[in-house]
């Protein structure tokens, strides 16, 4: 197993705060990482997976357990399922961005709108990364991944990880165990082939978000350009000069809530409908069926709230921190916790338990964390 000298994981995570874990082992190839995670589940002892370490806070005590790098890179171009597309399989420790820029290099069309989100390809489908309304889940055919349960290497459809807003059933949400635990080791996208003419935007968000009409058309390369640039203004591009992207992105997820509790929250909080679910089909065996139809299920209507606005309207301002506390809320963006320098996962972990408390006082929800906490307790 290729074990490296531990580092602190506050040097190999965006929110800057983890101590040196016992063993840090980092797998350059797919076959070096299915060795590493054999051996590490044989042993039975605490282990996590580190990509970019953008969507993790780590807490101050030293983790005991392996964490296991994953670096592998490469890009496979193949054949798309009709004319006009293409497939990519991406090895999972390929930088995220590094991957949108070149797609739009070779002008496949399909992530473009993702371009800044930090991390490696193979935690996107983790939390079903997304941005400006384009989702990994709309392009992502397959991945190859290995269970822990049964250590066996196998290649999954899309379908089958439950991927839904910033959610899939290999994400460890706060409180909760994930349905599979399995490693990513390869994702393959499908994209169109479009090359750099310029198009029309179809995204309604997308279009808003940077300021066109309908009728406008631009290129890929465009899109990519005035996402960075829009982003970087919210401080959402990772700069390791501008604290306010010392954060793990977006600290809360947008709140899913009933309509009826949607309802309470005022009319100036933005709100989304999601689209309710397809009715499951019941299938009801020939010698069961007594000619009633049993009643259709209760259909449940969810909303998506803002959670930036929330916290604004709880009273908490950009840049808000505590006195002499070293974690802040950026000065750009409510959503962002950020490490203001040298800030411990105790003093973020405060200021996150402070803007929920706010929160929940103001409109009586408790607005979930989006990063996976190691050792932390909210
Ligand atoms: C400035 C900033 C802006 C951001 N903007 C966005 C945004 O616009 N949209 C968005 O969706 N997210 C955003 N994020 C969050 C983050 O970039 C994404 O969630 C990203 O996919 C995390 O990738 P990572 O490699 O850094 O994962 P890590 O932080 O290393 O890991 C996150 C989780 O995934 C697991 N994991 C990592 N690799 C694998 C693998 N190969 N197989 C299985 N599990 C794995 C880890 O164990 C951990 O539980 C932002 C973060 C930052 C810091």
């Amino acid at each position: 197993m290729p074990e490296v000298a531990p580092i602190p994981l506050s040097r190999l995570t965006t929110l800057r705060t983890g101590a040196a874990p016992a063993r840090l082992v980092e797998a350059a190839s797919a076959a070096e990482l299915v060795a590493a995670l054999r051996e590490v589940w044989a042993g039975g002892e605490p282990w996590f997976v580190l990509g970019g370490g953008s969507n993790l806070f780590v807490g101050d005590e030293p983790f005991d357990g392996t964490v296991i790098r994953v670096r592998t890179t490469g890009i496979e171009e193949l054949p798309g399922s009709h004319d006009g597309t293409v497939r990519l399989r991406v090895q999972a420790g390929h930088d995220w961005d590094a991957l949108v820029a070149e797609t739009v290099e070779r002008g496949y069309a399909g992530i473009e709108a993702m371009s800044g989100i930090p991390g490696t390809v193979g935690a996107a489908p983790v939390q079903n990364i997304g941005a400006y309304g384009q989702e990994i889940v709309q392009t992502l055919v397959e991945v190859e991944l290995i269970d822990e349960a049964s250590g066996e290497v196998s290649v999954v459809p899309a379908s089958e990880l439950g991927l839904g807003f910033r959610t899939s059933v290999l994400k460890q949400h706060y409180g909760s165990t994930p349905p599979r635990t399995a490693v990513i080791l390869s994702v393959t996208l499908e994209l169109a082939r479009i090359g750099d003419g310029e198009r029309p935007i179809a995204g309604e968000q997308l279009r808003s978000a940077l300021g066109l009409d309908a009728a406008d058309t631009v290129s890929l390369r465009w899109i990519r350009d005035h996402v960075l640039a829009t982003r970087s203004r919210k401080g959402m591009v990772l700069d390791a000069e501008d604290p306010d992207t010392w954060s793990a992105g977006s600290f809360f997820q947008n709140a899913i809530v009933s309509e009826a509790f949607a309802r309470t929250l005022p009319a100036a909080c933005p709100k989304w409908p999601l689209s309710p679910e397809l009715d499951p089909v019941r299938v009801i065996p020939l010698a069961a069926f007594d000619g009633i139809l049993p009643p259709p299920p209760v259909e449940r209507r969810e909303v998506k709230v803002s959670a930036a606005w929330l916290i604004e309207n709880a009273g908490l301002s950009r840049g808000f921190r505590f006195p002499r506390s070293r974690a802040g809320l950026s000065t750009k963006h409510t959503l962002a916790l950020t490490n203001r320098g040298e800030a411990t996962a105790a003093e973020i972990a405060e200021l996150a338990r402070f803007v929920q408390s706010r929160v929940a006082a103001e409109f009586g929800l408790v607005l979930q964390p989006e990063p996976v906490l190691v050792g932390v307790e909210l």
